[in-house]
């Protein structure tokens, strides 16, 4: 995971919002750049956050649920 590049400026838009409608594109959850946000695909956080995210809850976090797998 230390070979991911330093996200870009805040300025910078999510990559996903260049695939997306316009309408769905809102601010980050995390750090409030614009990414694509709502509609089918879209996520409360930019990718660079989701990777931060992620990194900081582990392999098991879910995002349609707050259940943990009973595993
Ligand atoms: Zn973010």
């Amino acid at each position: 995971m230390t070979s991911a590049p330093p996200p870009p400026p805040l300025s910078e838009p999510d990559p996903s919002t260049f695939t997306c409608s316009t309408s769905q594109v809102g601010p980050c959850s995390g750090c409030h750049r614009h990414t694509h946000k709502y509609g089918h695909g879209g996520l409360p956080l930019c990718h660079w956050c989701m990777a931060t995210a992620q990194a900081n809850w582990g392999n098991t976090v879910r995002f349609t649920g707050t259940r943990t797998p009973a595993v």
